[in-house]
């Protein structure tokens, strides 16, 4: 089961100025093929389908914990992409067509469909599917798919990253570019106690460095990259069997018990425009008051 804490991993920047067709492409990264919504139901079902856990239980435990370190990263990119398109808005009357800024934004679901938020889709608007995700009950198998998601999802960050200067977007890729960078790390040395082949030493995939992306290399001067953080209160200790030694780039590799004190969520204001979410608190209020007599 789950706790969940109403806090993101990591304080995003409030943007200056609405920035639609960016928060376009940072879809990708939620919803598209390598984006952080198969990685999360990639690790959540190899999780929930592994046989023979309790012999295997390192690596039961750290495709359990990634996986749950990956539902905080789904809510991290949908929070970039509603700041990207916090202020959007244009007021008006119907007649004066406030909304038809949206007719020409590259994904005009987030104007028709969510009311300038997120969506479970991709950049082009093809909504996420569980054809995405691997779970083929063969340890060694699911963790080298595991390895290949990991740098996939690099990848595309990387060329996101490149495609937008936007500060926010840049605030995430940032930080998920050093967390990716961990989990490729994490199932290279996974595969590497099962199989004696070293792995690691293809690592990084694409052959760039973390530290030419200023936002990653802030978090790397942090030690970021060598944590693990456990995402329990009690369980998946056993994680530390995998994550120890010595990092590639220097320094130890250490599990950290608990979350990243990570940011505060944003607060979205409503936007009158698209109904959203139509009644004010006053109204709510009342509401509630009839109700509960
Ligand atoms: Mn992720
Ligand atoms: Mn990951």
């Amino acid at each position: 089961m789950y706790l969940r804490i109403n806090r993101l991993q990591v304080e995003l920047p409030m943007p200056k100025e609405p920035d639609p067709n960016g928060a376009a492409a940072v879809q990708e990264l939620l919803g598209g093929r390598f984006g952080e919504m198969s990685t999360l139901m990639n690790y959540t079902y190899q999780s929930f389908n592994f046989r023979g856990r309790d012999g295997l239980k390192p690596y039961y435990d750290l495709i359990a914990n990634i996986a749950t370190e990956e539902l905080g990263h789904i809510e991290l990119v949908a929070a970039t992409i509603n700041l990207m398109l916090t202020g959007a808005a244009r007021s008006g009357e119907p007649a004066d067509a406030p909304l038809e800024p949206g007719k020409d934004w590259r994904n005009t679901l987030h104007s028709i469909a969510t009311a300038h938020t997120a969506f479970v889709g991709g950049s082009q608007g093809a909504y996420w599917h569980g054809d995405y995700v691997f779970a083929s009950g063969n340890l060694v198998l699911d963790l080298l798919h595991n390895f290949f998601l990991e740098n996939g999802a690099r990848l595309h960050k990387i060329r996101v990253y490149e495609m937008t200067k936007n500060p926010v977007a840049r605030e995430m890729i940032g930080y998920l570019l050093v967390r990716g960078g961990v989990h490729a790390l994490a199932y290279a040395k996974a595969l590497e106690t099962l199989t004696g082949v070293e792995i690691s030493k293809m690592l990084p995939i694409p052959k760039i460095e973390n530290a030419k992306f200023p936002e990653a290399r802030k978090f790397e001067e942090m030690g970021f990259h060598r944590n693990l953080y456990r995402f329990s209160l009690e369980d998946y200790k056993d994680i530390a069997a995998i994550w120890k030694g010595t990092h590639p780039q220097g320094g130890e590799l250490q599990v950290v018990d608990g979350p990243p004190a990570g940011g505060a969520v944003p607060v979205l204001p409503p936007v009158p425009e698209q109904f959203a979410p139509e009644y004010h608190p006053e109204e709510i209020f009342e509401i509630a008051r009839k109700l509960m007599g």
